[in-house]
């Protein structure tokens, strides 16, 4: 997730914001690449096996940045809680691009920088709740918002590394085929709130937030725990002032105490409202008109 530059161009003065969601680069060794801008239903040939002269290079030295539905995934897959898999599998890191902290995949440098989840011959050992970026490569996804549009488009881009022999393989998909072959249709869905903060993010560094206004160490750590621990976040929802600050209607209670994807769209939900102000969950009446006159208190209104 750290390669602009490959995005297909976008026309400057009517992109608002063109991110990269997934680069469909996995290693910074100076090859030369190739991005091609596709559609949903063009065609390209591709295909990965164990066949493959490289078979397993792309697992080595690997950036992978992981989404909110790849920690659930590989949660339930491990058997681990979050903070567990984080501490072992995990590194922090800064995705510059928005100044905010996501968690990346750990390798193992004793090994040629084999990722941590390389079962040697094998392939991947999580290959079912592998990340999405591992999904998607080597394809990438980008999105964009134009200035006058109120939505995003997401757009596609192939990236054909020199290292990567998949290319030479005259299997021939879609986009919207090899989507489906790599499950990641769901993956984008529970991620999108976070997609969106991160393309705000990205937007506000580049062209400047409103009033200037920067972050707070504190809401980069909120950010970070909705985004990596869904289980510290159903603590900080159910044993805080969160339920007396928020108004959410009870059967949406019941549903967080068990639903993890309930709890993560509600953490961006609130992680938008925090950041961005934007009207995405509202206070109890009596929370809001309480901080509205302390609002007007402060400024000696009477
Ligand atoms: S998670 Fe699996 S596919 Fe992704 S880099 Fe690691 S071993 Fe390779
Ligand atoms: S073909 Fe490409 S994706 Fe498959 S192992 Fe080789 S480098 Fe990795």
């Amino acid at each position: 997730m750290t390669n602009e530059e490959h995005a297909p161009e976008q026309p400057e003065d009517k992109a608002e914001a063109a991110i990269d969601i997934f680069d469909g680069v996995r290693q910074a060794d100076g090859n030369p690449v190739e991005p091609v801008r596709l559609q949903a239903d063009d065609r390209f040939c591709f295909s990965c096996h164990q066949s493959v002269s490289c078979w397993n290079q792309c697992c080595h030295n690997a950036d992978v940045t992981l989404t909110p539905a790849d920690i659930l995934m590989l949660t339930k897959e491990l058997g681990l809680q979050p903070a567990e898999f984080l501490a072992q599998f995990t590194v922090p890191d800064i995705w510059d691009k928005s100044d905010l902290p996501v968690a990346k995949l750990r390798s193992d440098e004793a090994n040629r920088g084999a990722c941590v989840f390389l079962a040697g011959d094998e392939g991947c050992g999580v290959y079912a709740a592998r990340p999405a970026t591992c999904r998607y490569y080597p394809m990438g996804l980008a999105s964009v918002k134009m200035a006058e549009a109120h939505t995003k488009e997401d757009f596609y881009f192939l990236v054909k590394e020199a290292h990567c022999k998949g290319h030479a393989e005259d299997k021939s998909q879609t986009v919207a085929e090899f989507r489906v072959q790599q499950g990641v249709e769901a993956l984008d869905e529970i991620n999108r709130g976070w997609i969106d903060i991160m393309m705000k993010m990205m937007s506000w560094r580049s062209v400047g937030g409103p009033s200037a206004k920067k972050i707070s160490t504190q809401a980069k750590k909120m950010f970070f725990m909705v985004s990596t621990d869904v289980s510290a976040f159903r603590r900080f929802v159910f044993e805080t002032k969160f339920l007396n600050t928020y108004a959410i209607d009870e059967d949406m209670v019941e549903l967080l105490k068990t639903s993890d994807i309930a709890l993560l769209q509600l953490g961006f939900d609130w992680l938008k409202n925090v950041l961005f102000n934007e009207q995405t969950i509202n206070m109890k009446e009596d929370v809001l008109q309480a901080a509205i006159a302390k609002g007007r208190s402060d400024m000696g209104a009477t």
